[in-house]
């Protein structure tokens, strides 16, 4: 690696322009950075931020070459990039978080893979390629169990639960359409995530462990600080895996708990994660700030302190009409509307953080409030 630092007014080119990419670019424009942005869509929410917009395809090579000639570094909002593709332009322009990690984790299977060489606790799992292998499955992990595609799911999709035969031809139809990974559903107790920025010098710092409640495979509400005691040892799981995983910016594992406070990694986004959103009022620097400094080359503060405990809550398609005319009334909610031009059914249009002196009872009061929606 080698070192620089930018400065106000040099360019970070953000391949995607969807939320995220939006709030790193407001960090950015914050700092005095300018901020270049790739995305195929002509409506994305971070090109109504951002000083240039390339409105072209993830996989135009042109595009990409042009991206990297204006910006003095190169991030990511989203894993799903072609990865070798990311690897010929990390040898041409500067980008720090680098290919590997992006080819390791976009891929259910490798990322399973590498977990289990850091000596991670995971929940047993097996490749699926031919429906000839669903015997195995059902011998070895057994009902009930989760079957996912490799590549390319997010928010619940491309998954299915199988819990019994009745269902194994969902599992049929999804093997012979792509090549899966399957794993035993387990009977979640919780939900935790933890996220973490490393700079370029090698130091990481941690936010606070995240609580998280998820519906419907989306991620519906996030309570930090997690009212649970595994803060140390989720970090201790990240400490493993930062030793076998090239990291540079903010990154997000998410972790299962099981009734008997088994603590089981799920996931990892090697970018800045919606369990993470609360951090833009809670913590000292949000998620988005420490990503830009980390990849600005800046060094990042010794530790990042929680202000105020914090509820946050997701705005999905079908929240918003219900939910809408009362923000108005609710100045204590700090609302987050991406400015996505089409409200669908589960599609992640906005957020709500509240600091909150009393978790319990203002979670409840969320809970009576969101209940509508479905
Ligand atoms: P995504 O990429 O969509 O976030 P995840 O693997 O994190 O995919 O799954 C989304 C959610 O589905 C999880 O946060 C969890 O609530 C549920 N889920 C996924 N795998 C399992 C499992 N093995 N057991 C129980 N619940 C699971
Ligand atoms: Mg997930």
């Amino acid at each position: 690696m080698t070192y620089y630092n930018l400065k106000p007014g040099d360019m970070i080119g953000i391949v995607g322009g969807g939320q995220l990419g939006k709030m790193m670019a407001q960090s950015a424009q914050k700092m005095g950075f300018k901020v270049a942005i790739l995305d195929p869509d002509k409506q994305c929410p971070a090109q109504f931020v951002a000083h240039e917009f390339i409105n072209a395809a993830f996989s135009d090579e042109s595009a990409l070459n042009q991206l990297g000639e204006i910006s003095k570094v190169v991030t990511y909002e989203f894993e799903n990039i072609d990865s070798k593709q990311l690897e010929t332009l990390t040898n041409k322009y500067n980008i720090p978080q680098g290919s590997q990690t992006v080819a390791l984790l976009q891929d259910r299977l490798t990322e399973k893979q590498t977990l289990q060489s850091a000596n991670v606790n995971i929940v047993p799992f097996l490749e699926l390629k031919h429906r000839q292998d669903l015997e195995e499955v059902i011998e070895t992990i057994g009902f009930p169990f989760i079957i996912k595609t490799r590549f390319g799911g997010y928010d619940g999709k491309g998954q299915s639960v199988i819990k019994s035969h009745d269902d194994l031809n969902e599992a049929i139809d999804m093997v012979e359409n792509t090549t899966c990974v399957v794993e035993k559903y387990l009977n979640l107790n919780k939900e935790v995530s933890i996220t973490a920025t490393r700079d370029i010098y090698g130091k990481t710092v941690y936010f606070p462990l995240q609580e998280n409640e998820h519906r419907n495979q989306i991620l519906y509400k996030t309570v930090v600080p997690a009212r649970l005691n595994l803060e140390e040892q989720a970090i201790n799981e990240v400490e493993k895996i930062i030793s076998k995983i090239h990291f540079v910016g903010t990154f997000t594992v998410e972790f299962f708990v099981t009734e008997d406070e088994g603590l089981y990694v799920n996931e990892i986004a090697p970018r800045p994660h919606n369990s993470g959103h609360y951090s833009i009022e809670a913590c000292e620097y949000s998620q988005f700030d420490t990503h830009i400094m980390a990849v600005a080359g800046w060094h990042l503060p010794e530790q990042i302190n929680l202000l105020k405990p914090a509820i946050m809550m997701n705005l999905l398609g079908q929240d918003m009409e219900h939910l809408q005319n009362d923000f108005s009334d609710h100045p204590d909610w700090h609302v987050h509307i991406y400015g996505k031009t089409e409200n669908k059914v589960n599609r992640k249009m906005g957020h709500i953080t509240k600091l909150s002196s009393d978790i319990d009872k203002d979670e409840a009061i969320f809970n009576q409030i969101f209940e509508g929606r479905k």
